[in-house]
């Protein structure tokens, strides 16, 4: 038998998961760990709670956790409770797929001050993640800015912008829809260093905009190339620059009291306030020969008492793991780091793509795991025994699928009308959900 551990519960985990479990059969089992007693990582803490649809995906893990070869092994952090090292004396192979939980730094004067925050900080306070819980972001000033031109930045804007009836449906967590039902924020300016052709954002989440009850998206046609240039683009590509273009045709909506301003070609230098940020030093940007932005020596100020920077994450580094700090990953070859030790979505490639290009990436993992070492072979490590007999003598209790279970249940039985679910926001309420 082979013992395999899934160091990851969010999508590139459990796809990789599935993969061996295709490529083994019976052959394996396969234990996939989270330092949470819940799985779905991404899914859970990082997939907007008004996407309720790309969520859904997780039935398809769930079917993955309940086959016989896999398991559910939660409140272990690898690196903490156990390292990697001791981990490969127990498996015939790890797999990373931490994913990428930090935010990117913008690396400007400023950036540590108060109202500066991450967008995984920011995104894991709304979604219910235990680290963030606290943040309190500071939603009492009418401006606030998104930096970044990606989806997460429009997951940022859009969610400081919607009323509380347009979470009807989604899974936010209490505490974030009080708090942003009484921000006074009205106008969030998002901030990209290059221009409309350049946008990270894809044509449904930036169509959202157009549809939101309480505001409307403000676009600068000076900002565009002509209208020809758009032909050059990519398909997908030109629908979103044919939406911003609509944006900009039409005019905001007097009755609705918010606004959500593209403003192009605009890289922050600096962050400036009193204690706490009151706004942004921008500096006027151009393209380059290479397409890169390039500063104009323009500044001018934008004002924000709160600033989200959604810039790109990054993994965090496990010891004895090499890392590459550029590239925020693993240091790995096509998803190889060392004997026996891969990695496996973010935490291989870096933080980009959706959650389904995580798939082939976890079938081609597994697919050199089954190669190196042959399903039907025999495996002369003890796998889940030994962690949990490991873990417990560190005093570390491990959670399995039926505490999981156990939380989500009593999380459904919680929600508010309409909701499919009130997350417990902290580990030990997850704890004491199941006994512990
Ligand atoms: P992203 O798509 O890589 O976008 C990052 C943005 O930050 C880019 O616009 C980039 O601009 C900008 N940026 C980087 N460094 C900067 C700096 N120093 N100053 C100013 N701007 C800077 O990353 P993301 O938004 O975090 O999304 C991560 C992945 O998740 C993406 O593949 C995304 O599509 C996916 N995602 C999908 C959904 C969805 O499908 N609904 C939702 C959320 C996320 P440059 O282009 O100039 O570098």
């Amino acid at each position: 038998m082979r013992h395999f551990a899934v160091v990851g519960s969010g999508p590139a985990g459990f796809y990789t998961a599935e993969a061996l479990e295709k490529a083994f059969g019976d052959k394996a089992r396969i234990d996939i760990l989270d330092r949470y007693p819940v799985p779905y990582g991404l899914i859970r803490f990082g997939v907007a709670p008004d996407h309720q649809s790309l969520k859904a995906v997780s039935k398809r893990y769930d079917k993955v956790a309940e086959s016989a070869g896999v398991d559910f092994i939660g409140n272990v952090a690898v690196g903490r409770d156990v390292s990697v090292d001791e981990l490969l004396g127990m498996y015939d192979a790890v797999i990373l797929a931490v994913g990428s939980p930090h935010s990117r730094k913008l690396g400007i004067p400023g950036q540590d001050l108060p109202g500066v925050i991450g967008s995984a900080e920011f995104v894991g306070w709304y979604n219910g993640h235990p680290e963030f819980a606290d943040l309190d972001p500071p939603l009492s000033g009418t401006h606030a800015a998104v930096v970044g031109n990606g989806n997460v930045a429009l997951d940022v804007a859009r969610i400081l912008s919607k009323t509380r009836q347009e979470f009807e449906g989604s899974d936010i967590v209490g505490h974030a829809l009080d708090a942003l039902d009484h921000s006074a924020i009205r106008t969030v300016t998002i901030l990209g260093r290059r221009g409309p052709h350049q946008i990270a954002m894809t044509p449904k989440e930036l169509g959202e905009l157009g549809h939101l009850e309480a505001a409307s998206p403000v676009v600068d046609i000076a900002d565009f190339p002509p209208l020809e240039a758009d032909d050059a683009l990519e398909p997908g590509q030109r629908k979103s620059i044919t939406i911003l273009r609509e944006f900009a045709a039409t005019p905001p909506e007097p009755a609705k009291p918010k606004r959500m301003v593209f403003d192009f070609f605009a890289k922050p230098v600096a962050i400036e306030g009193d204690g706490g940020a009151e706004k942004i030093v921008v500096e006027r940007t151009e393209l380059d020969e290479s397409g890169a932005a390039r500063g104009t020596g323009e500044t001018y100020e934008v004002p924000a008492s709160l600033v989200v920077t959604s810039i790109g994450y990054a993994s965090a580094p496990i010891e004895g793991v090499p890392y590459d700090e550029r590239g925020g990953k693993f240091l790995n070859e096509n998803g190889k780091i060392g004997e026996r030790l891969y990695a496996v979505g973010w935490a291989r490639r870096g933080p980009s793509g959706t959650i389904g290009t995580n798939r082939p990436d976890g079938y081609e993992v597994a697919e050199q795991i089954a190669a190196a070492m042959p399903p039907g072979g025999a495996g002369d490590r003890p796998g889940a025994q030994a962690l949990k007999r490991l873990l417990v003598s560190r005093g570390v209790m491990p959670t399995d699928y039926d505490d999981w279970r156990k939380i989500e249940e009593t999380e459904a039985a919680r929600a508010r009308p309409g909701s499919p679910r009130e997350k417990f926001v902290r580990h030990e309420e997850w704890l004491h959900t199941i006994g512990r």
